[in-house]
């Protein structure tokens, strides 16, 4: 079934936990990630990045998305991730997607709250919560290079925060405060009293980018401070592909189909240990 993004995000306020928020560009992370969220019992944030455009199209991945969604038990958000403009968010919206991330965070800051305001604008006539990003966080979702380390001159500023979600009224607010996009080539800092900060002068739930490599403890005492969701794809995408690659290995194995399955499995594995941690089940 679908659930909208505000109703995800209460849902994670009630329980104390955070919802995963996995992109699933190609078919196989689809599927693992709708059984795994079937396993868990909790709701789940499927989600595609308009950086992703090139390896799939919203409008080919988008409607199976959806579908699989709606035919399941449990529930799902169908989210547009890191849109850079109105009308990719249109596209995510035609192919029946529910929610949004507009993010302006590269954008000078009047301009990041006009763009925003405008999507939380459009969202509203069609009844769909709206991410903003405040903050940069380095790195994005396709795996390019980025320095995999966070630098604190980027890190979201409260009172900017405070009004940013004031004037544009947003569902949830996207800020960095130690995570990057990627793989981390050092260790994580996580600033968890900026987590508190920004948590209490937004007013909204915080979302976390980068969620790949971090510990369950840092998970944890994220989500303690206030972080209702997470969002998740590099160690999926890696699981699929270390499964697939061993699968592939074996002599045995003529027919791609078996490879698209241990892939499946591999990414099942992953994310349902993922969706645990962050719901508290693990
Ligand atoms: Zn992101």
């Amino acid at each position: 079934m679908i659930i909208g993004l505000g109703e995800a995000l209460a849902y994670g306020q009630q329980h104390g936990i955070a919802i995963a928020a996995v992109n699933t560009p190609f078919f196989e992370a689809l599927v693992a990630t709708i059984r795994a969220a079937e396993a868990t019992g909790v709701p789940v944030i499927l989600q595609h990045a308009q950086v992703h455009e090139g390896e799939m199209a919203i409008e080919d991945i988008g409607p199976a998305m959806v579908a699989l969604a709606r035919r399941s038990d449990s529930p799902f958000v169908l989210h547009v991730d890191h849109g850079e403009d109105l009308d990719y968010i249109e596209r995510g919206f035609a192919v029946g997607f529910n929610s949004a991330m507009i993010d302006g965070s590269r954008r000078p800051y009047e301009e990041n709250v006009a763009v925003t305001a405008n999507v939380v604008a459009r969202a509203r006539e069609l009844g769909f919560g709206v991410e903003g990003e405040l903050g940069v966080m380095t790195g994005n979702e396709n795996g390019d290079p980025s320095q995999g380390v966070a630098d604190a001159n980027l890190y979201t500023d409260p009172e900017q925060a405070r009004d940013f979600v004031a004037r544009t009224g947003v569902t949830a607010l996207a800020a960095s405060f130690g995570t990057v996009h990627g793989v981390y080539h050092r260790e994580p800092h996580i600033n968890y009293p900026l987590i508190d900060e920004l948590r209490a002068a937004s007013g909204v739930p915080l979302v976390m980018h980068g969620g790949s490599g971090l510990s369950a403890d840092e998970y944890r005492q994220s989500i303690a401070h206030g972080v209702r969701k997470i969002n998740y794809y590099t160690y999926a995408a890696k699981a699929a592909l270390d499964a697939a690659r061993a699968e592939a290995a074996k002599p045995e194995v003529i027919l791609f189909g078996k490879v698209a399955a241990a892939a499946t499995a591999g990414a099942q594995r992953d994310v349902t240990a993922f969706i645990r941690t962050l719901a508290g089940q693990a």
